[in-house]
């Protein structure tokens, strides 16, 4: 059967070829899409190939009215809104690699198949020529595709040299197309070896980028096969370290579980409790949650093993890794939080907690309470049954309580029974640092006792200034 009749083509795409044969120019459909629709796998952007060079390109568009953007112009990328869809038109390309400066000496070429070796992946190097619809496929992406084998369309090497990003890019597809259709996916043997050899050389690739692979490792289908590749080739030891460090000594018996395979499990069972699409977020402090363990652990006597204080740690060394690859402020300071909460919940126990203890957990936790609720139910991992019935039982008794504070309080919203106005018109003393404390006592109080009435909140606080010697004209208070 012709592959080209399994790939639906966007009406665009026809529409946007018609455009490049009138004017005596190929235009062939190009990696992503065309992997994508033969994987049956919905895909955004389209991406296509020609001979026409870049100015060309732009003319043709700009004449037909789309609306066109020429950032990556350099590279011979003409960006293109047609018909409703993101296009992005590439002239083929026929680079040489500086080996002194690294840096890409972009030349354009005038074949289709010369364009196809210089991609990353064979899964990636297929085309579908537009109108016509011939399926090009010279180094076997499809049967590739199909036994789910990553592999160079140059030699390995040569090809990680020239661009070490695409050594983050084989781990980023494994992560997103494993178990696509059941069919598992894997690197080829010459593909690990080359990540192996050049690993080191990541280091010549920027923050951004790098970020935005792993980006698209987690958020892929499978982002624990990902990973695994990740450490196995040594790419984690230069963009992630924390990862492979997890993969402690066990105790002097033995005994103790692999902290590394703990946070693959974890990250797992996370996902699985996501309920709204992959999040980033989430997905991020399971992966992190235990980086603190490897500098806190101690072996006590009697051979414990100990790790305190490790979300501390952790959260610091999340935070700095996550600064490291320039990530967005919110998903660091949210990360680093989770991490750092992720071990409250064991002060539970068997529901010791007083209510005042569960409105903490949900003040501190604010708007991450929800995955710090995920986050915690994944870190069970025992092999005991009785011991992980337990912790869930645990957690759904703190589930319970939380809600029936909340139904009960409004819990997100605790504020002091009396607002700043009310304590200087009670106490009758001006703006100033003895309403800030007034107001934090009775926040304070407010955590301890839940609500009260605008009269035993003025008492409390009449009592609180005369034993902390508050001074001042007492308004309200009768004579
Ligand atoms: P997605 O858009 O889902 O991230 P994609 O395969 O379309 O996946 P892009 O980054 O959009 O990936 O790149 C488009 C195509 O360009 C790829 O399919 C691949 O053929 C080629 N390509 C991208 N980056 C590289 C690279 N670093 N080296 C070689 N070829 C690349
Ligand atoms: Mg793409």
């Amino acid at each position: 059967m012709d592959p080209a009749k399994l790939i639906d083509v966007d009406p665009a795409a026809d529409a946007l070829a018609q455009l490049f044969e009138e004017a005596g120019h190929q235009l062939y459909l190009v990696g992503g899409p065309v992997r994508d629709a033969l994987l049956g796998r919905p895909g955004d952007d389209l991406d296509f190939a020609t001979d026409a060079r870049p100015d060309a390109v732009l003319e043709l568009v700009s004449a037909a009215g789309a609306r066109t953007w020429t950032t990556g112009i350099g590279y011979g990328t003409v960006g293109v809104q047609f018909h409703g869809r993101q296009c992005e038109i590439t002239t083929f390309r026929a680079d040489r690699y500086d080996r002194v400066s690294r840096n890409p000496l972009v030349e354009y070429g005038d074949k289709l198949h010369d364009d196809l070796l210089r991609r990353d992946f064979t899964m990636n190097a297929m085309a579908l020529s537009l109108p016509d619809r011939r399926f090009h496929d010279p180094f076997g992406g499809l049967a590739d595709l199909a036994r789910g084998l990553i592999r160079t369309p140059a030699p390995a090497m040569e090809s990680f040299e020239d661009d070490p990003l695409r050594l983050l890019r084989a781990a980023r597809f494994v992560a997103q197309l494993d178990g696509v259709n059941g069919v598992p996916i894997d690197v080829d043997g010459d593909v690990l070896t080359a990540m192996k050899a050049v690993a080191p050389q990541l280091s010549r690739i920027t923050a951004e980028r790098v970020q935005a692979e792993l980006t698209k490792l987690l958020l892929g289908r499978n982002p624990h096969a990902g990973l695994v590749l990740l450490v196995d080739s040594g790419l984690a030891d230069v963009v992630l370290p924390e990862l492979p460090r997890l993969r402690m000594a066990a105790d002097e018996h033995g005994q103790h579980k692999d902290v590394y395979a703990h946070t693959l499990q974890v990250l797992d069972q996370a996902i699985d409790l996501e309920d709204d699409g992959p999040d980033l977020v989430l997905r991020w402090a399971a992966l992190l949650h235990d980086v603190g363990k490897p500098a806190t652990r101690r072996f006590e006597p009697g051979g414990r093993v100990t790790f305190h204080h490790h979300e501390v740690v952790g959260a610091t060394l999340a935070k700095k890794r996550l600064t490291a690859l320039k990530c967005a402020k919110d998903l660091i300071e949210d990360v680093s939080r989770l991490v750092f909460l992720h071990l409250r919940f064991y002060g539970y126990g068997d529901g010791e907690w007083t209510d005042a203890a569960v409105r903490r957990y949900v003040t501190d936790a604010g708007p991450l309470l929800d995955r710090l609720n995920k986050l915690v139910r994944s870190d069970c991992t025992t092999r005991n049954r009785r011991k992980a019935a337990q912790l869930a039982a645990n957690y759904s008794n703190l589930v319970t309580r939380i809600a029936a504070l909340r139904e009960q309080e409004e819990l997100d919203a605790i504020r002091p029974d009396l607002n700043g106005n009310d304590i200087m018109q009670i106490l009758g003393v001006p703006a100033g640092p003895t309403v800030g404390k007034a107001y934090r006592f009775l926040l304070e109080r407010r955590m301890e006792r839940g609500p009260v009435s605008r009269d035993e909140a003025a008492a409390e606080l009449r009592e609180w200034a005369a034993s902390a010697d508050v001074t001042g004209t007492d308004a309200s208070s009768p004579d």
